[in-house]
């Protein structure tokens, strides 16, 4: 295929995992035209696990980070342009502009923004040592300040909160959690697995309190000293680290006209409402089916599956993102796998005893395996899986005795089958 003279390159807004994911992809496929990522943070594409783990307790450096090396850019024909915002698009000309004015033009457009912190609406919010965790610069700021830092108070109690809990616990810190919800995870798991992170913190000498609202930040001299509830009580703190959720970065494709409804409306293939725009990551919305309710995945694998389906539209191959959502949490010595969507209305089985802390919960729905939450047992969460992929029907007895083959099991059904 020669390359026209007159293309537009496919210009990336979004320089995380799925903006980097669609440009390596389209490269695999064979996509010929000029790729250009546009990111506004200052750093190349980076993992974000550690920072909420390894880069708080030290055992991640910063240069151990980056997603690709400078030469893959280079090799792969993707540049990059950091520290740069797209300030609004112009889709009929194919056109967007960036912050300093300067205008680009596209021919393929993939909006790949991702989430922001959400910023807590309450007094005292903006003193010294108040701070969120999304990015490698708030991670930085986090780390530097845990380093002199006696008593931390983490806001929210969702993955990133405990995560931050646990790391800063490790390193030594008093640590205090507060969530408003009657219990942890509220949006992530069901009750049991989230009764079992909370009793992992508390054992590890985290203060848990759950269903308590706060009031307000209290400070002297500029600098955070307290946390104050709703009920008045005061939790003294000289770190209070934010983990109260995310925010899609959606406002640039809805003042271009994109359908956006908690993030840019897309299929399976990434294709949002206008033509030859795409969307991937955080800020999709996806419809597994047209109809079926639309979620809007926060996890690594749900931006480079979305990514990849994206790109092979791009070389008029379209293979839709069918793959199992997954997503994992380290917190202390606990590996929390998750895999499938449980339901509050699946029925949960146990298999293994929590006490050990290493067990699985699979979530059968109509007789199929679901969803399926690990601790601890890799192996048992590669295995569920598969047997979400492969709609695969095990009873909850074969499922609940730790000494059934399940590998077996699924083998026997599907040569039955
Ligand atoms: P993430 O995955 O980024 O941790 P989640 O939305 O799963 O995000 O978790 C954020 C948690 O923060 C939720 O459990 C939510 O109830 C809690 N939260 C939000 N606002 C507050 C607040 N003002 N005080 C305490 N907890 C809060």
């Amino acid at each position: 295929m020669t390359r026209s003279t007159t293309t537009r390159p496919l210009v990336i807004v979004g320089a995380s995992y799925a903006g980097l994911q669609l440009a390596s992809s389209a490269r695999e496929l064979g996509f010929e035209e000029d790729i250009l990522i546009v990111g506004d943070e200052p750093h190349p594409p980076y993992q974000r696990p550690p920072l909420s783990k390894g880069l708080l307790t030290g055992k991640a450096t910063v240069d151990q980070l980056w997603l690709r090396a400078p030469e893959f850019y280079a090799q792969k024909r993707i540049g990059l342009c950091l520290g740069r915002r797209v300030a609004a698009l112009d889709l009929a000309a194919r056109r967007l502009t960036l912050d300093d004015g300067s205008v680009l033009e596209h021919g393929w457009l993939a909006l790949t923004t991702g989430a922001r912190a959400r910023a807590l609406p309450l007094p005292g919010a903006e003193l010294d040592g108040v701070l969120p965790l999304r990015t490698l610069d708030d991670a930085l700021r986090v780390a530097e300040a845990a380093a002199s830092a006696r008593s931390v108070c983490v806001i929210g109690g969702g993955f990133i909160g405990l995560e931050v809990a646990a790391a800063l616990r490790a390193r030594g810190a008093e640590v205090c959690v507060v969530e408003t919800q009657p219990r942890l995870l509220a949006r992530s798991l069901p009750e049991r697995m989230a009764a079992f992170v909370e009793d992992a913190h508390r054992q590890r000498g985290v203060r848990v309190l759950t269903g308590r609202g706060v009031r307000g930040l209290l400070g002297a001299n500029g600098r955070v000293a307290a946390v104050e509830l709703a009920d008045g009580q005061r939790i003294d703190c000289d770190l209070v680290v934010l983990g109260i959720g995310v925010w899609p970065n959606s406002e640039l494709a809805r003042d271009a006209g994109l359908t956006v409804d908690n993030g840019i409306v897309t299929d399976p293939l990434g294709r949002t409402s206008a033509e030859g725009v795409l969307a991937a990551g955080d800020v999709a919305a996806v419809a597994p089916s047209p109809g079926a309710p639309r979620v809007r995945h926060e996890s690594i694998q749900a931006a480079t599956d979305g990514a990849r389906a994206a790109a092979s539209l791009l070389v008029g191959q379209p293979r839709p993102n069918t793959a199992v959502p997954w997503f994992w949490s380290d917190q202390f010595d606990l590996k929390f796998q998750m895999a499938g969507v449980a339901r509050a209305d699946d029925e949960a089985v146990l298999r293994g005893e929590p006490a050990s802390g290493r067990f699985s919960v699979f979530y059968l729905r109509d007789g199929a395996v679901a969803a399926a939450h690990s601790v601890n047992r890799p192996g048992e969460h590669l295995l569920s899986r598969q047997l979400i992929a492969a709609g695969a029907r095990l009873s909850p007895q074969v499922l609940a005795d730790p000494d059934s083959d399940l590998k077996a099991a699924m083998a026997a059904q599907s040569a039955a089958a």
